[in-house]
């Protein structure tokens, strides 16, 4: 390991020669993979329900104990059609610590996502701060399972009978994660996965409804497909939500790998836990080990007071070193545009959201990164923080990232 007057901050060599990134994909062997994609270009059926798609469902079905699974061509279309599908309007209430496609999904259709704040604990959705949210125009709750660990599914679904809302689950981070021993997919009216490069299990791009309500299952399969209810006939305003062949091929390949990358995860972040131990200000996120999980998040929480470092300048120092450590999800959906300049208070109903979204920092793992690399990456975070009062001294005010 370098010496501190070594780091690239300074001039030097990075310490990787190529950038480590967060959501490197995931991917099953080169040949049993060519070989799926081969069979759908030979049989020439590339799209519109095809053979992959539907064993992709079925697997799907399988895998998560519930009864319906509607493939989608990515996970953003399948939040806005679940929420068309299920009738949101007005207003729904999200987390703002999220990826901004929560939020997205329902202002691209003119409902009002209404910002929550989340438990420090467990960086999900503060049941009694939805509660007070609750407005005669509520329709709904979209909570987040974020990393992967679950929200508080019985407090919500609690509110939501009792105040008659419907609540939909954001899963994009928990494809393969459970809570008290059943699969996330069946919580909720419905639940949306992404399945994006960047997520444990990929189809290149895609996304899925995954729900135990026949109904909503029903009206969702029509609007992925232009609300088409035969040949001439359209039941609804619809969209393009279609998985393609390729990506689903591309998933029943990695469905046969699922465990390995999360085995992959799984020691990474365990090591990620040992190397970072006794590192002051730095705390590594936990799961419960009793849950299944998919390890695909390693997050730490950085407090300046113990680090005597920034978390964005200890990020900017990471860069330096080709270590793309990355702020998810700094600043938060509030406090970017539109939703910045629609609700220009919400900051402060939202003081946990901020404070986390000021702290966390999540680190490169997945398939791509083997043990050697971690080992690296966490002596590198020990060496800056033990340099931290020089470093400080010497680099001045910290530079804003772009
Ligand atoms: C990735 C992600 C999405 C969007 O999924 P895409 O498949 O990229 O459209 C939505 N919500 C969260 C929390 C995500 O992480």
């Amino acid at each position: 390991m370098k010496g501190i007057e070594e780091l690239a901050i300074f001039g030097g060599p990075p310490l990787f020669s190529e950038p480590l990134h967060v959501g490197r994909p995931n991917l099953p062997p080169r040949d049993g993979l060519l070989e799926r994609i081969g069979a759908v270009i030979d049989r020439r059926w590339l799209t519109n329900d095809g053979p992959c798609v539907r064993e992709l469902e079925a697997r799907l079905r399988d895998f998560l104990g519930v009864r319906h699974c509607v493939a989608m061509c990515n996970g953003t279309v399948a939040l806005e059609i679940a929420i068309r599908a299920a009738g949101l309007h007005g207003e729904v209430i999200v987390p703002s610590l999220t990826f901004i496609a929560t939020a997205h999904a329902l202002q691209w259709q003119q409902i009002t996502p209404v910002f929550c704040d989340i438990d420090p604990r467990t960086h999900n959705l503060d049941v009694a701060q939805v509660e007070a949210l609750i407005t005669p125009r509520t329709t709904g709750i979209i909570g987040v399972h974020l990393w992967g660990r679950p929200c508080d599914v019985e407090g919500l679904e609690r509110i939501a009978r009792r105040r008659e809302l419907t609540v939909l689950y954001d899963a994009a981070h928990a494809f393969g994660c459970s809570h008290r021993g059943r699969m996330i997919g069946g919580f909720g009216d419905g639940e949306v996965l992404s399945f994006h490069a960047t997520k444990v299990f990929t189809t290149l791009e895609g996304g899925a409804l995954v729900t135990n309500d026949d109904a909503l299952a029903g009206r969702a399969r029509l609007m992925r497909n232009f609300g088409f209810e035969g040949y001439d006939a359209v039941g609804y305003i619809g969209t393009n939500g279609k998985m393609n062949e390729v990506s689903a091929a591309v998933g029943l390949a990695s469905l046969e790998c699922f465990d390995a990358f999360v085995a992959a995860n799984r020691r990474n972040y365990e090591r990620y836990r040992q190397g970072l131990a006794g590192v002051p200000g730095i705390t590594v996120l936990r799961y419960d080990d009793a849950e299944r999980c998919n390890y695909q998040y390693v997050v730490t929480e950085v407090e300046e007071r113990l680090t005597g470092i920034g978390r964005d300048r200890l990020v900017d120092i990471l860069w330096a070193e080709n270590v793309m450590a990355r702020r998810y999800f700094y600043p938060g959906c509030h406090a970017m545009e539109p939703y910045r300049s629609y609700f220009p208070h919400a900051r402060l109903l939202l003081p946990e959201t901020e404070r986390l979204a000021a702290r966390l920092m999540t680190l490169p793992t997945g398939t791509a990164v083997d043990e050697a690399t971690v080992d690296r990456v966490c002596e590198l975070i020990r060496l800056v923080v033990t340099n931290s009062a020089v470093l400080e001294h010497t680099l001045g005010r910290p530079r804003l990232l772009a």
